[in-house]
């Protein structure tokens, strides 16, 4: 039986330095309960806690582990790189390696910009974008995430939604009025706000397979017709990929849909582990960039030596070796049969949505395409089974408006280890 005694001691302690004892929302295990697991170490698939107990990790933090935990590469090369200092803000030779490795895996980009976060990214895409066109709306989808900068803070997905604060405090009447929000899969309602704010809009942001609602794919035809919307109206077509990139095909998102973006953002598995974001497009909107151009965007930590030996390392096992997308994806399909058996099995109501190595499980009866048939998953199902799996071992993502991460170094005996917990977890809920 599993025990949280160090946890839970950690979780206090956490409590009176940091709010809510964590350094991100979704960390708390708000909205499933109970104590939140503090990890010590990991290695490949397994997370181990400040107990001892042990757990086959579904969240791979949140996307960057996709090879696994202290993958040996990435761990050798980032511990020969820190003895030469761990940070210069001035140009180094690592970071022409990285973006010409970016720039080889990614379609449609010229050059890039090496970020701190995914939320910096965002942000700064969409100044570019407000920059380059010279308007000052941008659109949004209900339940997509792109970063916490207070323009995204409307209708947003993940944490946000977890905690019910979509509008959060602090975000201005002004920066709202700026931000449109449109229902995802819904391109009439898009093709609306288009028309009622005419040559007014700079940009349309989009998760190309959002995660932050849980996982929802694009209805056939939707990212086409989107792309053809922004053709028409002058609007840049921007593909977050802080959770796609790098992690459904080589070149992301834009590859696996075959569709393409005008500006594209990254975090996640571009840094390996580390903390990294970037923002790339063609030389002809990358131009307004400072210091080529006025609009100014800066860091001084940005292309930090570290961040860049993990993220390169990372980056170049996974361009060598195109099989690792195609074993992720086979596995993820093996565990989506085998959980779409047990849960056939156990009567409950659920829908699963998969798209490459990302999967989520609903615990309702409608298709979820959209935030509001997510939402109808967010019931009391959800914090049942996070908890009985758990307690089996198996680590989830704490919310239900977040995706699996799968990692390429789980196993088939992993997955039938899973499968069989949910099992056990679903007889346990009746
Ligand atoms: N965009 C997407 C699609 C994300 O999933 C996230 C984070 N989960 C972000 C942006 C923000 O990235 P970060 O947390 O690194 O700021």
């Amino acid at each position: 039986m599993y025990q949280y005694k160090r946890s839970s001691e950690l979780f206090d302690e956490a409590n009176k330095y940091i709010p809510g004892g964590v350094n991100s929302p979704v960390r708390a295990f708000k909205s499933v309960g109970g104590t939140p697991v503090f990890i010590e170490k990991a290695k490949g698939s397994i997370l181990t806690d400040a107990d001892g107990n042990e757990y086959i990790d579904y969240i791979s933090s949140w996307g960057p582990m996709i090879l696994g935990h202290a993958y040996p590469k990435v761990i050798e090369a980032i511990k020969e790189k820190v003895e030469d200092s761990t940070s210069f803000g001035a140009p180094t030779e690592l970071e022409i390696d990285i973006a010409k490795l970016i720039v080889e895996m990614v379609p449609n980009i010229d050059k890039v910009r090496m970020v701190n976060s995914g939320t910096e990214a965002c942000m700064s895409a969409i100044r570019v974008a407000r920059g380059y066109t010279g308007r000052n709306k941008f659109i949004k989808f209900e339940g997509c995430y792109h970063g916490h900068a207070d323009s995204f803070l409307i209708k947003a997905g993940s944490g946000a939604s977890t905690f019910g604060v979509p509008n959060s405090p602090g975000v201005t009447p002004g920066t709202a009025n700026d931000t449109l929000t449109a229902r995802y899969n819904d391109i009439d309602n898009v093709k609306q706000l288009v028309a009622e704010n005419k040559d007014e809009i700079a940009a349309i942001i989009i998760e190309p397979i959002a995660g932050n609602m849980g996982c929802v794919l694009p209805k056939k035809g939707f990212m086409e017709e989107l792309r053809t919307l922004c053709d028409q109206e002058g609007i840049l077509l921007i593909f977050d990929e802080v959770m796609n990139g790098f992690r459904l095909a080589r070149g992301g998102a834009q590859e696996y849909l075959g569709i393409k973006a005008d500006l594209v953002t990254f975090g996640k598995v571009i840094g390996g582990g580390m903390p990294v974001g970037a923002y790339a497009g063609p030389d002809e909107i990358m131009k307004v960039v400072s210091p080529l151009g006025p609009v100014y965007q800066a860091g001084t930590l940005s292309g930090n030596p570290i961040a860049m030996i993990a993220g390169y390392t990372l980056l170049k096992d996974l361009n060598e070796n195109p099989q690792y997308f195609t074993e992720l994806e086979e596995k993820t399909e093996y565990l989506h049969k085998g959980l779409d058996k047990v849960l056939a099995e156990s009567g409950f109501d659920y829908k699963i949505n998969r798209c490459g190595s990302m999967i989520s499980v609903f615990f309702t009866d409608v298709d979820v395409l959209d935030f509001d048939t997510a939402a109808t998953a967010n019931n009391e199902k959800f914090p049942q089974f996070f908890h009985e799996m758990l307690k089996r071992g198996i680590y989830l993502p704490p919310s239900s408006f977040e995706s699996y991460f799968l990692s390429n170094s789980l196993t088939y005996e992993m997955l039938d280890k899973t499968i069989q917990a949910a099992k056990e977890s679903l007889e346990a809920m009746k």
